[in-house]
């Protein structure tokens, strides 16, 4: 039989197989009115400075002092409508269609002169090296989320052997599975920031994602939120100055979650913008398009893609990092 098919045919269980899990998961949604993301514990953080956009946008193309590096964690494949609105009219007008989507997953590596050494998202564990042994990865999801499809390129844990200091804090743009499974291979204590409102994010797939992300967070301390308050500028959701010095920026950008993270990093080269999830791939990117069926809140989700869009277009020297993929060939290099 040619591969083709064999291929098609291996898709088309793994659609069936997701539309069994999917429509399960929304019977248990259902039975019991709506999932919480995760049980896990949260406390106000006290890093980060409310601020005005205008403050960042008064320094963001002034040289700073953040090292930064671009690791590539995985290659992995999902379902483009997860990740387009694909009933966008340029998604139309494009004749985007479902099927795989080959992606990445990174993290983000910001080296603070004074303050140490934080990522951005977390990469992933040591278990998926093994899926099929992994402790924290659960059949089901692993099943549905074809984890045995995550190729890793390195774990969290072989990454932080190499590092001459230990890790100082991880930045998690949201709290869907793909951005903390490495979270098992941080070292306990090490604190750990998102946004608000994230562990109470109500969405039908909790319902049976629930359980893994609690497990993933099972060695975490309480996740520290963002005390984001409205932006005196209203260009976004909220800002905040990490450090205090103007290096590195939290932009509040809810709707794929309510907590959604962007980062703005300055370094000696001038900045970077890390977007999360608010488009996971270049083509969304690129043609303003927001993310499909995996966002809490699609609507809303379009309205936080154009502020970082607006901010990319005010800022043109600024790069650009999606969530899954890259606008430029710079996914298998680190940059410095
Ligand atoms: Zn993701």
């Amino acid at each position: 039989m040619p591969d083709r098919m064999i291929d098609s045919r291996m898709n088309a269980v793994l659609m069936l197989r997701l539309s069994f899990v999917l429509s399960l998961s929304a019977l248990l949604a259902s039975l019991a009115g709506g999932c919480a993301a995760s049980h896990h514990p949260t406390v106000q953080g006290r890093l980060g400075t409310p601020a005005s956009s205008d403050d960042m946008l008064r320094v963001i193309n002034e040289p700073g002092p953040i090292v930064f590096e671009k690791v590539l964690a995985a290659h992995w494949t999902v379902i483009r409508s997860g990740l387009i609105n694909l009933d966008h009219p340029n998604a139309v007008a494009a004749n985007l269609e479902d099927g795989d989507e080959p992606i990445e997953i990174y993290f983000y590596v910001l080296r603070h002169p004074k303050f140490g050494t934080f990522i951005v998202d977390s990469g992933v564990e040591s278990g998926f090296r093994t899926p099929e042994s992994s402790q924290h990865v659960s059949w089901l999801v692993g099943w549905a989320m074809k984890a045995d499809q995550v190729d890793v390129q390195i774990t969290t844990a072989e990454w932080l052997a190499a590092q001459p200091e230990p890790l100082a804090g991880v930045f998690i743009t949201h709290l869907h599975m793909d951005h903390v499974m490495g979270l098992p291979d941080v070292p306990t204590g090490t604190p750990v920031y998102a946004g608000p409102g994230e562990t109470e994010a109500s969405q039908v797939l909790n319902a049976f994602t629930r359980g893994t992300i609690d497990r993933m967070l099972s060695t975490t301390s309480a996740l520290n939120e963002w005390p984001f308050a409205e932006d005196p500028a209203s260009r976004f959701a909220g800002v905040l100055d990490i450090f205090g010095d103007g290096s590195v920026w939290a932009i509040h950008v809810p709707g794929h979650t309510p907590g959604s993270t962007a980062f703005v990093v300055r370094t000696p080269q001038g900045p970077h913008l890390l977007v999360g999830d608010a488009t996971h791939t270049r083509w969304g990117w690129e043609n303003g398009v927001e993310p499909g069926s995996f966002s809490h809140n699609p609507p809303q989700s379009a309205v936080s893609l154009k502020t970082l869009l607006d901010l990319s277009a005010q800022v043109p020297e600024m790069k650009v990092h999606p969530g899954h993929q890259s606008l430029e060939d710079d996914s298998l290099a680190s940059e410095f």
